[in-house]
C-alpha cells in the first residue's frame, strides 16, 4: 500500500534500469520496450549522449526563469523552427499544456477578429488531454464523464471528414480554428489522408481558420519525417509537441506560424518551469542526435520491417483486420478487444500497449533496430495468434 492516488490502472512491474531498447525490472528480467514511455524515449533508455548532456546541465545551472533570457531556450526555438517552419515557439512541460496554449491562442485571434464565442472544431476519438480544456477537445465520452460541465467551444466532426467539416463552416460563424493529429495515437492509429489534410489546409485558408496540428504523439521524427503534416505537404499555423522532445526529460511546446505569430504579449500566456535549462538541454540534444545518427531513416526502415514481419507471422488469421502506421507508429487491429495481450506480453518480456480497445500500439524508441523488430516479432505473434484462438 502507498499514498498514491489511484489514477492508473498500474501493471505489476517496476524497472530499475534501462539500456538501448530494453528495461530491468527489480528482478533482473528483461523487457523489449516496444512503447517507450508511450512515445517519450525516443533516443531509448541511458543514451550516452543524452545522459552526458543532462548531467553537465545539471552541474551547471537547472533552472532560472522565464524573468530571464534562456539562452539554451532561444537556442531550441532556432531549431524547431528550422525544422517546422514555424516562426514563434512557447514552452511548457506537456502536451496537454502544449494544446492549452494552442486553445487560448485560438480564441485570443477569434476575440482579435471580433469573434465574441471563438469555437474551434475537433475530431471523434482525437486524444489532446486531460486538463479541463483539453479533455473537453478529446473526443473520448469515457474520458470526459463525470467533469461535466466541460469548457465549451468545441464541434466535433467525425476524422478524416472534410464535408462535415464544411457543413459546420457554411452554419457555425464562430469557428476560428481546427485542431488535429494527422495520426489519432490514442484512438488507435488512425492516419489522416494525405486529401483530407489538403483539403482541410484549403478550407481553413479559404474561411480564416487556424489549422492546429497535436503532433504530441505522432511528431519528432516517429514517422519518419520531422511531422506528421510533412508528409502531405500541409503546414499548420499552430503545432503542438511534447513527449518525444526531451527523450524523457519533461518538455512541451506550442508553436505558430503566418498569421498565428506575434498575437501573444507579455501576460497573456506562460509556466513557470517552462523551457528551463535542463529541458532545453536534453530537447536540443534530442533533435541533434535524432539528425546525426539519420534516426528518422531509421524508423522508416525499422518501422517497415515490423510491419511486414507481423503481416507475414500473421497472414492466416482472419482476426487481425488490419496492420497500419507510419515509421514507428504502429497499430495492429483485431476483430475484438485484446487488452489482456499487454499483461501476456509483459510476462513474455515485452511492452505494449493497446488502445481503443482492439488495437495493439507500438511506439518503439526511434533507436530501434532491425533486428529488435525482428524479436518483436517473435515475441509478438505467439501472442496474437492465441488470442485470436480463442
Ligand atoms: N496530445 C496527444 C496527441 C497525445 O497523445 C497526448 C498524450 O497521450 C496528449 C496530447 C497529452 O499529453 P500529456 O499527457 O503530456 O499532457
Amino acid at each position: 500500500m502507498s499514498h498514491l492516488m489511484n489514477t492508473y490502472a498500474r501493471l505489476p512491474v517496476a524497472f530499475t534500469r534501462g539500456e538501448g531498447v530494453w528495461l530491468f525490472d527489480e528482478t533482473g528480467k528483461r523487457y523489449l520496450d516496444a512503447l517507450s514511455g508511450i512515445a517519450v524515449s525516443t533516443l531509448g533508455h541511458n543514451h550516452p549522449r543524452l545522459v552526458r548532456a543532462v548531467a553537465e546541465q545539471a552541474a551547471s545551472v537547472l533552472h532560472t526563469s522565464n524573468l530571464y533570457r534562456i539562452p539554451l531556450q532561444e537556442a531550441l526555438s532556432d531549431r524547431l523552427a528550422a525544422i517546422s517552419g514555424m516562426d514563434e515557439v512557447f514552452f511548457c512541460n506537456s502536451g496537454c499544456e502544449a494544446n492549452e496554449a494552442a486553445i487560448k491562442l485560438a480564441r485570443f485571434y477569434g476575440h482579435k477578429k471580433g469573434v465574441e464565442q471563438p469555437a474551434i472544431i475537433v475530431m471523434e476519438n482525437a486524444f489532446h488531454g486531460r486538463t479541463l480544456a483539453t479533455l473537453s477537445a478529446t473526443g473520448n465520452r469515457k474520458a470526459q464523464a463525470g467533469f461535466e460541465p466541460l469548457v465549451s467551444g468545441f464541434v466535433r466532426v467525425p476524422y478524416k471528414d472534410i464535408g462535415a467539416v464544411r457543413a459546420v463552416g457554411e452554419h457555425n460563424h464562430n469557428v476560428v480554428a481546427v485542431m488535429m493529429e494527422m495520426i489519432q495515437g490514442e484512438g488507435g492509429i488512425n492516419i489522416a489522408d494525405e486529401q483530407f489534410q489538403r483539403d482541410l489546409r484549403a478550407e481553413c485558408d479559404k474561411r480564416g481558420w487556424l489549422l492546429i496540428c497535436d503532433e504530441v504523439q505522432c511528431g519528432l521524427g516517429r514517422t519518419g519525417r520531422w511531422f506528421g503534416f510533412q508528409q502531405a505537404g500541409v503546414k499548420p499555423d499552430v503545432m503542438t509537441l511534447a513527449k518525444g522532445l526531451g527523450s524523457g526529460v519533461p518538455i512541451g511546446a506550442c508553436l505558430t506560424a503566418g498569421r498565428a505569430a506575434g498575437l501573444f504579449g507579455p501576460g497573456n500566456h506562460g509556466s513557470t518551469f517552462g523551457g528551463n535549462p535542463l529541458a532545453c538541454a536534453a530537447a536540443l540534444t534530442t533533435l541533434a542526435t535524432i539528425e546525426d545518427d539519420a534516426l528518422m531513416a531509421n524508423a522508416l526502415k525499422v518501422g517497415e520491417a515490423i510491419r511486414s514481419g507481423l503481416a507475414e507471422a500473421l497472414k492466416d488469421l482472419p482476426g487481425v483486420v488490419d496492420i497500419r502506421g507510419r515509421g514507428l507508429m504502429i497499430g495492429i487491429e483485431l476483430d475484438r478487444p485484446c487488452g489482456a495481450l499487454v499483461t501476456q506480453a509483459l510476462e513474455a518480456g515485452l511492452l505494449i500497449n493497446v488502445t481503443a480497445e482492439r488495437v495493439i500500439r507500438l511506439l518503439p524508441a526511434l533507436v530501434f533496430s532491425e533486428q529488435d523488430a525482428q524479436t518483436l516479432v517473435t515475441l509478438l505473434a505467439p501472442l496474437v495468434r492465441n488470442h485470436l484462438a480463442q
